[in-house]
């Protein structure tokens, strides 16, 4: 029998001066850019579909009633870390302290369960992941093995059962992979953020339309800055592809991300956030006992 199909929509929560290329430059913004949440939610709303929102833990407390009313909406919230670091540079014992802190606090901020995680810069290993399963979390959706991207080292999910492309299972604990789809013999991320805004619509296109024809399962992430109506600051210390990189695209992502949706929907995705998903592989997993 044909596995039902899922995709997750998702939005790394994170303030403008966040991204990685402006953070890591030291350049001051004082812009969040955050309508770009908004936005993307009222994209997101009229196709019915409920989101998953790995907000960063520091931020939480000044964007709360927004959160709030995203909650009673439907739409799910998970973390992506206490501040905007990298995990794998953050010793173990302080990476803890600091992820068990940012958990309560958003659970008692936002009164629901904080059970799932994604690391800022998608960089995780092993043992910072075992941490996650340490403190209580189901799932992180961390692993896009994909070597050119900054911050990420080669982290094998050895022990873990696939359960599906980029679904992966250990002890009551899922790891949520990016998707990828190959590329001269080489994966290239087709989940979103800037691979698929900065890239030609044509070749992403056809590399996602072939991806989902051939899977059961899909993720799609951004960041609220790539869907923003405000003026994207120019900041003229920044290296020129990074320039490129906080503008290109900005325009036109709403319209790809309609492109994907539909796409999903034609080929007879189901749309869930990250906490329903987990039930579900809960269930298939009994069934197959
Ligand atoms: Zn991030």
């Amino acid at each position: 029998m044909e596995q039902k199909k899922y995709a997750v929509f998702t939005m790394d929560v994170e303030r403008f001066s966040d991204t990685e290329c402006i953070y890591s430059s030291g350049i001051q913004v004082n812009v969040d850019l955050m309508d770009g949440l908004d936005e993307y939610l009222s994209i997101l709303d009229k196709y019915h579909i409920k989101s998953t929102l790995f907000t960063v833990g520091e931020l939480a407390p000044r964007i709360a009633d927004r959160l709030r009313s995203y909650i009673h909406r439907g739409h799910q919230i998970a973390l992506h870390s206490y501040s905007h670091v990298a995990p794998i540079t953050v010793p173990l014992e302080q990476f803890r302290e600091k992820i068990r802190h940012a958990k309560q606090r958003m659970q008692e901020l936002l009164h629901v369960d904080v059970v799932g995680f994604r690391a800022p810069c998608f960089s995780m290993d092993k043992d910072h992941l075992n941490v996650l399963k340490e403190l209580g979390f189901l799932y992180d959706s961390s692993f896009l093995d994909f070597q050119p991207a900054r911050h990420t080292v080669k982290w094998d999910l050895q022990n873990f059962k696939q359960l599906r492309e980029n679904i992966f299972h250990l002890d009551n604990f899922y790891e949520f992979g990016l998707s990828r789809e190959k590329v001269l013999g080489l994966p290239f991320p087709i989940s979103g953020g800037g691979y698929v805004r900065l890239s030609n619509w044509g070749f992403v296109k056809t590399l996602i339309q072939h991806y989902i024809h051939h899977n059961d399962y899909y993720v799609f992430y951004l960041h609220p800055f790539e869907l923003t109506k405000q003026k994207i600051p120019f900041l003229k210390e920044l290296k020129s592809y990074d320039k490129y990189y906080i503008k290109q695209g900005i325009q036109t992502y709403s319209r790809r991300i309609e492109q994907i949706i539909l796409m999903l929907q034609k080929s007879g995705y189901e749309f869930v956030t990250f906490e329903q998903l987990v039930q579900i592989m809960n269930k298939e997993a009994c069934a197959t006992v």
